[in-house]
């Protein structure tokens, strides 16, 4: 499996940095966002050094089905029972920042029309 070692989601998927797991598989590791824009704010981060959507090949498409399927098991896990928003920033012009693929999982009572 291809990991990068100056990425700063490799090194949080190893370990080798800390974070706030609340939940990890063979797969996908989930921890969440040191800067929450939510009361729920987690971030979906396969293991696979995967930049961004524009580097998904046909060979991701199990892994990224079994994060799509996990989204709603750790919303409801996260009591978040009316809803949740997902975002995926990609590139530079769509607002990424840590060019490791993830998902972002947000929630709250009072999401609103916010943009993330
Ligand atoms: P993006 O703009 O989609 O690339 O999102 C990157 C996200 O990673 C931002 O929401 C940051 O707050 C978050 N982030 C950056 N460093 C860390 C970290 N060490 N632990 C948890 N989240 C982080
Ligand atoms: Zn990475």
């Amino acid at each position: 499996m291809l990991t990068d070692p100056d990425c700063l989601f490799c090194k949080i998927t190893a370990g080798e940095i800390p974070s706030d797991q609340v939940y990890s598989d063979e797969y996908v590791v989930v921890f969440k966002d040191i800067n929450p824009k939510a009361s729920v704010h987690l971030l979906i981060v396969p293991r696979e050094h995967i930049k961004s959507l524009n580097e998904l090949e046909e060979k991701h498409d199990s892994l990224i089905a079994h994060c799509m399927r996990l989204l709603p098991k750790i919303a409801k896990e996260q009591g978040l029972d009316n809803g949740f928003r997902t975002v995926i920033n990609t590139g530079a012009g769509g607002g990424q920042e840590v060019f490791h693929l993830h998902i972002h999982l947000l929630g709250s009572n009072d999401l609103g029309d916010a943009w993330f």
